[in-house]
């Protein structure tokens, strides 16, 4: 009974701490746990103290306590909630806000996207000011190139003066075939910059191809370098 009871005070403390009477929460913005964060592992609470001024509006948002990776995120989000005008106020107000970033994602899989990965998040309000936040990374099976009015910028290969084609590729985490040639690398940076014939660039599992622009005379260049420099057992 006596457990009980000292749960029960302190569950009393916690609530005026929560619930800020007198704050009326109108609108929030919930970040997801960013992808360096997932990278090292970095998840749990972030406390932020906020200041509002008479409009409502967050003029200042400090995260005094949490992990640094998701500090500078919940910062962004907090500067962007609203709160209830209060046209009396003398003193700018201020509210703690709390986000609780679970340690789990979960992964969507679509089918193609002009974005790399993107972490989502889904919010649950244990309090007005007190959110757990529950991430998901939507990640594209095939990676579109990003458009402009539904047009993909078009792009010159600086080496052959000429204007690049568009091509759909393999994701790989590994190089070109032929990358395994003694010298390729330099024969890439110095002779087919642009033949792009993989796209590899901090790709997530899940994205299986890519669209791309590459040079035509570049490729070509590739073909041949690879012809030469094979060796045949
Ligand atoms: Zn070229």
């Amino acid at each position: 009974m006596k457990r009980y009871l000292s749960l029960f005070i302190l569950l009393l403390f916690c609530v005026p701490v929560y619930s800020q009477a007198g704050l009326e929460v109108v609108s929030t913005v919930i970040p997801p746990r960013s992808l360096p964060a997932q990278a090292v592992g970095g998840f749990g609470q972030v406390d932020v103290l906020v200041t509002i001024d008479a409009e409502g509006n967050v003029v200042s948002a400090d995260p005094f306590k949490g992990h640094p990776l998701l500090k500078n995120i919940s910062r962004a989000a907090a500067v962007k909630w609203k709160f209830g005008k209060d046209a009396n106020s003398a003193a700018p107000r201020t509210a703690h806000i709390i986000f609780n970033f679970l340690n789990s994602e979960s992964v969507q899989i679509i089918e193609k996207s002009e974005n790399k990965t993107e972490a989502v998040a889904s919010a649950n309000f244990l309090t007005p000011f007190w959110v757990e936040i529950t991430t998901t990374n939507i990640v594209p099976e095939l990676l579109l190139l990003p458009r402009e009015k539904g047009k993909v910028t078009a792009l010159m290969c600086l080496l052959h003066q000429e204007e690049m084609m568009i091509d759909i590729v393999k994701t790989s985490i590994y190089s070109d075939p032929g990358s395994e040639l003694e010298n390729y690398e330099e024969a890439e940076k110095d002779e087919f910059p642009n033949a792009n014939t993989r796209f590899r660039d901090g790709i997530e599992p899940g994205t299986k191809q890519a669209e791309i622009h590459y040079c035509k005379t570049c490729r070509l260049k590739r073909e041949q370098w690879i012809h030469e420099h094979k060796v045949d057992n």
